[in-house]
């Protein structure tokens, strides 16, 4: 194996920007509606292609089946790649959203996985807000909203159609992280540039979306019963607090049971990989090279790399670009 670029997937929806061509650096075709790009995915009708190197036209899907132990190491068997990573560009709101947990997910007349995941805040308009998970008792009576069984209140909230009213938020900035557990209710809001790493799923339930129109005039449908169901966490959410590690490049944002989620800050030459595990790399800002005999591109900011465990040990070399210091997020399983 090598390490592997793939294409990334383009999603267009109203909600959508050109940011993933004016801040990530992409030739897009004309629109205004980039709404998501998938950079890493193994579903059924979803695959990541590798774009360079020997493997290039090879799916993520069929690498794991190919190459199961070399790809995951020590993680390996999986039927699938168990991570979905992407970048999201919101120039408008996101709807209020909230996810199964694998227990319920297992359940689905489809049954999948259940979707934990956490976001990092590339780029912000001023201004820009997230909003994760439901109000503190103290925010609640502060605003003179009842308390008592949350669930409940907000269950009744929603069915009113006055979900806002019971949604923590916070104005977010540049390099915040968000840990957003499956049960968690969340949106993402207008001018925000986001990376996104989840657990691959694909279910979602709508709970109030602004009371906006689709781009066929009418209300996008909501999934209130189902969704609500889904709540198992009703307490407010704020940015992650990062924690140095052994290594002083490197800052984790996230551990939990599905993902590894860590900022990087690397001078010069940066160590990654050696521990029998894949590693997913996503350039921020800098110009990062891989070991010259690989003859794969320099990654600029909006590349991202998926480092077989088989490859072993690597030295990147990462320099300052356009006066930025080279910055990459990188995520592995636990
Ligand atoms: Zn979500």
């Amino acid at each position: 194996m090598h390490p592997l670029l793939f294409k990334p997937i383009y999603r267009r929806y109203i909600w959508g920007g050109r940011r993933f061509a004016s801040v990530l650096g992409r030739s897009l075709p004309p629109g205004e509606d980039f709404a998501e790009s998938w950079e890493l995915v193994d579903r059924t009708d979803d695959q990541s292609i590798v774009s360079v190197g020997p493997l290039a036209g090879t799916t993520l899907g069929q690498l794991v089946t190919d190459f199961g132990d070399a790809l995951l190491g020590k993680h390996a068997p999986r039927k699938s790649f168990p991570l979905l990573f992407k970048f999201l560009d919101a120039r408008h709101d996101l709807s209020v959203q909230v996810h199964p947990d694998d227990a319920r997910a297992a359940t689905l007349p489809n049954p999948d996985r259940g979707k934990t995941e956490a976001w990092y805040v590339i780029d912000a308009a001023p201004a820009s807000r997230l909003y994760a998970g439901l109000l503190s008792n103290a925010e609640l009576l502060q605003r003179a909203l009842p308390i008592g069984n949350k669930k409940e209140i907000f269950s009744a909230a929603v069915r009113a159609g006055r979900c806002e009213e019971m949604l923590h938020s916070f104005e977010a900035r540049t390099g915040d992280c968000i840990f957003i557990p499956a049960g968690t209710v969340h949106a993402i809001g207008s001018g925000l540039l986001v990376a996104e790493i989840q657990q691959s799923s694909d279910v979602t339930y709508r709970l109030h979306d602004w009371n906006r129109l689709g781009s066929d005039g009418r209300l996008r449908p909501l999934h209130i019963e189902a969704g609500l169901s889904a709540v198992t966490n009703t307490d407010p959410v704020d940015p992650v607090a990062a924690s140095a590690t052994v290594d002083p490049a490197l800052k984790r944002l996230v551990t939990n049971d599905y993902f590894l989620f860590d900022e990087v800050c690397p001078s010069a030459y940066w160590n990654i990989g050696g521990d029998n595990a894949f590693h997913f790399l996503a350039v921020l800002a800098g110009t990062v090279t891989l070991e010259e005999h690989w003859e794969l591109p320099a990654l600029t900011a909006g590349a991202c790399v998926l480092l077989p465990a088989s490859i072993g040990r690597q030295v990147l070399h990462a320099v300052t670009t356009n006066g930025l210091a080279p910055k990459l997020l990188h995520v592995s399983l636990p």
